[in-house]
């Protein structure tokens, strides 16, 4: 697909809603009963602005009675999980030896990463989302898959090859200097391709399978290249162990990718709930971001994030799906597990945070804060039409139905960078 924008602005007419990247006072959302979303050209939007006969002199698309909103952001998702998705084969580290492992292993047979790398960007199509934060398998072959799928869906995405040298099985398992010659030449390649729309993430897995010299090397690379960085932290008790028997060097979790020079302000961190007050503040001393991924710690019983320990330090949080511990990949999913988990800690989030936090909080915390999140003047127009019953009428049933009840809420069209690519336009 090529890479070209549309040529003029023409404008897009439903329903609106969308966060606000700065609200003023008051609400964190914006909603418009009757709106143009008037797009110009290199995809950036124009105006926002009420409907009224005359305001728009061009093509006008008219999508009512669907609700336009910005695409759903998944800042946490790993492509080689999209076939064990539901796996419930026990918690985090059997899991991975069990499931993950063994199907990672399956995406050396590039044949394979090709026809499932075309399975995961349609199921992110198909939930309505237009950026992802990816991690691939160990293997430099599927990760170039990935991003060839990536690219051809329209999808606007940071992906890396997932770094591991040790405690891992021997078909997962790279040398460091082959690992770290394979991702820089993979960030040569996909660092800034499709016209920005592809980053390139330097990816350890988890500090288990990484030795200090492997993070070491990966750091160095990410600070060369200004590349954002991603990993998990304190998913879970055990894991926090496995860490600190294998790292004995460092004082804590967060203390290993930190003494390695991982902890970067473009690190994003999945998980985060066994973290001390002294882990937090250096995380926010860091500017690095934390990924909460909710629905995932349901389901391996890993723990509940307190959101309250990120918020307090102005830690920026987004929201991932974590498939394919994360059952779905519909980040509606994801925000309805947040509301439970922040339940079940006596906190009651209102359902425009949730909405905030998978749209324009999830895209501060990525960094792309500026460019995508919400619709409004300035940012590329990353956005959905989402089609709801008759009866939903309103910012707040809207919003309650989006989150809470998703079935009732169809994903008819998304556009990247004011680019249809879903459905697929004709070739
Ligand atoms: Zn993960």
């Amino acid at each position: 697909m090529s890479s070209s924008s549309p040529r003029s602005p023409r404008a897009y007419r439903g329903r609106l809603l969308t966060p606000l990247a700065a609200p003023a006072s008051g609400s964190p959302v914006r909603f418009l009963d009757d709106a143009l979303l008037v797009v110009g050209e290199g995809g950036l939007i124009e105006q926002v602005i009420p409907f009224s006969p005359g305001a728009f002199r061009g093509l006008v698309l008219d999508l009512r009675p669907a609700v336009l909103m910005p695409g759903f952001i998944d800042a946490h998702v790993h492509f080689p999980q999209t076939r064990i998705i539901g796996s419930a084969s026990g918690a985090l580290l059997d899991w991975l030896e069990r499931s993950v492992f063994p199907e990672e292993a399956r995406f050396r047979d590039e044949g394979y990463a090709e026809l499932v790398a075309a399975e995961f960007t349609g199921c992110l199509l198909a939930s309505g989302t237009t950026t992802c934060v990816a991690f691939s398998s160990s293997c430099p072959g599927a990760t170039d898959r990935l991003f060839r799928a990536l690219e051809h869906a329209g999808l606007r995405g940071i992906a890396g090859l997932t770094l591991m040298d040790q405690n891992c099985p021997e078909a997962l398992c790279v040398p460091r200097d082959e690992a770290i010659a394979a991702a820089r030449d993979l960030a040569q390649r996909w660092h800034g391709a499709a016209a920005g729309l592809l980053e390139f993430a330097i990816t350890p897995r988890f500090a288990p399978t990484c030795s200090r010299r492997l993070m070491e090397s990966a750091a160095q690379l990410a600070s060369d290249h200004g590349l954002p960085v991603q990993t998990h932290v304190a998913e879970n008790p055990a894991e926090v162990e496995a860490t600190l028997r294998e790292h004995p060097w460092a004082r804590d979790y967060v203390d290993v990718y930190d003494r390695v020079g991982l902890l970067t302000d473009r690190a994003l961190l999945a998980h985060g709930i066994h973290l001390s007050p002294r882990e937090w503040d250096r995380i926010a001393e860091a500017r690095s971001s934390v990924v909460h991924c909710p629905d995932s710690n349901f389901f391996l019983g890993s723990g509940r994030m307190r959101l309250g320990d990120a918020r307090s330090r102005a830690v920026p949080v987004a929201l991932g799906s974590d498939v394919g511990a994360g059952r779905s990949f519909d980040m509606r999913r994801s925000m309805s597990s947040a509301f439970d988990n922040a339940l079940c800690l006596g906190d009651r989030l209102p359902v425009a945070d949730l909405f905030v936090m998978a749209t324009q909080g999830t895209a501060d915390a990525i960094g792309l804060g500026r460019t995508i999140g919400s619709l409004e003047p300035g940012k590329e127009a990353d956005f959905i039409a989402v089609r709801f019953p008759e009866r939903v009428q309103g910012e707040a049933d809207l919003l309650n139905h989006l989150v809470f009840a998703p079935e009732t809420a169809t994903v008819r069209r998304s556009f990247v960078r004011g680019r249809p690519i879903h459905p697929r336009p004709p070739e």
